[in-house]
């Protein structure tokens, strides 16, 4: 078989592909007019007082064929497209309506939202940020927070770091996402003023096994003491972990071990009713859980 016909095959997998990904685009279009994508919330807490600290939205999509998809299935086809900024302004947008209407309830909890590198860089994300606060003045400043992936910040670090200081001015404060997974070092943290880490699931759920994920994830609580920011653990998935992190000096935490993310009606009471596990609170760990 001869070189062009080679080429041919390769045109038509290339041209499958782009075809693929523009009716993914357009089926995540209609889905996003049709109301079919909402958001879970799930819990952040103080592993050491009990205290509520947070939720995290999360992002699902209701697929009429496809069922309940989760955002791995569906947001890497947006990266880079602009259709991920109406995705973004879709979730900001959710998240205020939906701590508006706890607010009035009388649940006052600050939510995070996570946000793309593409949706971060759209010139005017600042004003279109500042409009949608502005649509909802019951909310205080200090209620939104931005997680941005650690991965994404290093990429134009510059042009985040900016962003970060615009949004501390109109109090709303940032978290570095899955922090752990990029090139961690002091140069970098000390030109982005994020307020929290969110260290890496991975590290925290081998430090029970692993020696070495212990020992980054000591590095990055020494580190973010240091400056002065705040940690906390993602993938807390049971009583261990819980215990060991409060020993290591990290206090606040999310996790399966906490709460799965829950629906926006199910997160009040699920606050109502819960309490730090008994094992948490013992001064001196017993040798079973
Ligand atoms: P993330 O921001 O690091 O969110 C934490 C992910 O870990 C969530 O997965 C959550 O359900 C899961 N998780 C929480 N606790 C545990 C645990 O104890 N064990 C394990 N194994 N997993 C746990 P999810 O909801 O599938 O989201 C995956 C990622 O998709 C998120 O990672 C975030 O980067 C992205 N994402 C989710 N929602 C949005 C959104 O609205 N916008 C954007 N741009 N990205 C989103
Ligand atoms: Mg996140
Ligand atoms: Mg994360
Ligand atoms: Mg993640």
């Amino acid at each position: 078989l001869a070189g062009k016909n080679r080429y041919h095959v390769f045109d038509t997998i290339q041209d499958r592909c782009q075809r693929g990904r523009h009716e993914s685009l357009a089926r995540i279009r209609r889905g996003l007019e049709a109301g079919e994508f909402v958001l879970l919330y799930q819990p952040k807490v103080n592993m050491r007082t009990g205290l509520l600290n947070g939720l995290e939205a999360l992002i699902r999509w209701h697929h009429p064929e496809q069922g309940e998809l989760e955002p791995a299935s569906f947001l890497p086809v947006l990266e880079d497209h602009p259709l991920s900024v109406a995705l973004g302004e879709w979730v900001i947008e959710s998240a205020l309506e939906r701590m508006g209407r706890w607010k009035r309830d009388g649940f006052d909890v600050p939510v995070s939202v996570n946000i793309s590198a593409r949706h971060l860089q759209s010139p005017d994300f600042m004003a279109r940020l500042q409009s949608m606060l502005m649509a909802h003045p019951e909310l205080g400043p200090g209620s939104l927070e931005l997680e941005v992936l650690e991965t994404s910040a290093l990429e134009s670090m510059s042009q985040v770091s900016r962003i970060v200081e615009e949004c501390a001015g109109i109090g709303v404060s940032f978290a570095l996402d899955d922090f752990g997974t990029g090139y961690s070092s002091l140069a970098y943290l000390k030109r982005l003023p994020a307020a929290r880490l969110k260290v890496d699931q991975l590290f925290v759920r081998n430090m029970l096994e692993d020696p070495d994920d212990l020992a980054i994830l000591e590095a990055i609580l020494g580190l973010a003491h240091a400056f002065r920011r705040e940690v906390i653990a993602e993938g807390v998935e049971s009583v261990r972990h819980g215990k060991l992190l409060l020993q290591l000096g990290c206090e606040l935490g999310q996790g399966y071990g906490i709460s799965r993310p829950l629906a926006g009606d199910a997160v009040p009471l699920w606050a109502a009713a819960w309490s730090l596990p008994v094992a948490w609170r013992d001064r001196h760990p017993v040798e079973h859980d």
